[in-house]
């Protein structure tokens, strides 16, 4: 089965090709806001919401192009991508509508709002109809890149498109640069035979990941310094920002600056968390994870910026991601499961543990637990994907993972005996 894969590079283009893009992205913009206009009309007169947004699409693009309108500088660009608009807005109302009707999962969506020249991040996306051309000699750092109704693009190649792209997303970011994103079809690789047959992970602060595996072993991901470093210069970076006078020339120039450590640091976590995602689903064929839950973490205000920066949400991501992909599984644990507060060892429930206990010693067998490892074994445990014999010998600890991850497990059940 093939997969589809985003390709993105770095483009540079002229000042020449950097107004016809500008001009494009205001096009785009332009039709996108008249569908969200149309739409939100029909709905304020009481119209049948169910119009057949295809029939609404087709009268935003017709009317773009009408001679005589006061749109007619919308015919100077590539049509294919209006029509790319259209469907975006088309796509946020059809999310809307089933978020509302509860088709879609996840928390509920707000419907599209019209798009303002201010914000910073600029997308055009052309599909192949619009016939779009990636030239590139492999072995050869730059390519150019062809788009409608303008010059070709230098392209920066740092790898290979693997196959003829379905679709490029081009993005102009805030700090000014701009980026070619190729959908392609790859076929995934084999997946290795897996070290461990199980693992639990726990997601944490300080370490970014804390894993513990079916034959006893247990390691911690750190967050890698490089990353640390620089998120303590973006920090740096917007105290400044903030002193500024707004509207000043030098607050521009500080925005900019942001902008573009920002991006760093998100590239360099991406390649980290990827890194880190692979190694897990290669070496274990299943792995138990929390679920988090993240955007309902961030409401909590102390936590919220550490969580966000370790980037928890993403990491979950890319491990089911790649874990379906090489056909292992996930088995994904109820957030409200006590992991941290049940002993690994014996299931005893020892109470809550405030997030600056490290280590403490089980009330009931007096084992001492490393706070993450203890949880990460939980988890495993909470997702039957360990059996662990007690200290008495013999008697197994039944997994939570059999019921719901609410039940109890009763110390007196599973303490260990000492007749
Ligand atoms: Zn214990």
């Amino acid at each position: 089965m093939m997969k589809k894969k985003r390709f993105a590079y770095r483009v540079y283009p002229t000042v020449d090709q950097q107004q016809v893009l500008a001009r494009s992205f205001g096009c785009a913009r332009a039709v996108y806001n008249d569908y969200v206009a149309r739409r939100n009309a029909l709905f304020e007169a009481g119209e049948n919401l169910a119009e057949d947004s295809d029939v609404t699409a087709r009268k935003v693009l017709v009317d773009a192009k009408q001679p005589g309108g006061d749109r007619t500088y919308l015919a100077e660009v590539s049509a294919v991508m209006l029509q790319q608009s259209v469907r975006d807005a088309q796509q946020g109302f059809a999310n809307f509508f089933a978020s509302v009707s509860g088709k879609r999962k996840g928390p509920k969506m707000r419907p599209p709002r019209l798009k303002s020249k201010r914000q910073t991040t600029h997308k055009i996306r052309f599909t192949r109809n619009a016939n779009f051309r990636l030239e590139h000699v492999p072995g050869q750092k730059w390519g150019w890149l062809k788009l409608p109704k303008m010059p070709p693009i230098k392209t920066r190649m740092t790898r290979v498109l693997p196959s003829e792209p379905s679709s490029v997303t081009i993005t102009q970011w805030a700090d000014g640069t701009y980026e070619a994103s190729f959908v392609v079809e790859v076929a995934p690789k084999p997946a290795l035979a897996p070290t461990y047959q199980a693992a639990g992970v726990d997601l944490g602060i300080t370490d970014l990941a804390i894993i513990t595996t079916d034959t006893g072993d247990a390691r911690k991901v750190a967050n890698p310094r490089m990353l640390k470093r620089a998120q303590r210069k973006l920090g740096r970076l917007q105290r400044s920002l903030s002193r500024r006078a707004k509207g000043s020339a030098n607050r521009n120039k500080a925005r900019v600056k942001v902008a573009k450590q920002h991006r760093k640091v998100a590239h360099a976590r991406k390649d980290y968390h990827h890194k880190v995602a692979r190694q897990l689903v290669d070496e274990t064929q299943a792995l138990a994870v929390e679920d988090l839950h993240v955007a309902g973490l961030i409401t909590n205000r102390r936590l919220a910026k550490a969580i966000s920066d370790v980037g928890w949400g993403m990491l979950q991501r890319l491990i089911r991601e790649k874990a379906n992909e090489a056909g292992r599984q996930v088995h994904v644990i109820d957030r409200f499961y006590p992991s941290t507060q049940l002993c690994s060892t014996c299931g005893h429930k020892d109470g809550k543990k405030p997030l600056h206990i490290r280590s403490w010693a089980c009330s009931a067998c007096g084992t001492v637990h490393d706070r993450d490892i203890n949880a990460a074994k939980n988890i495993m445990i909470a997702a039957g994907l360990s059996e662990i014999a007690n200290d008495c010998g013999g008697c197994i600890r039944p997994h939570p993972g059999d019921g719901s991850p609410y039940e109890a497990v009763t110390p007196s059940q599973h303490a260990p005996q000492t007749a």
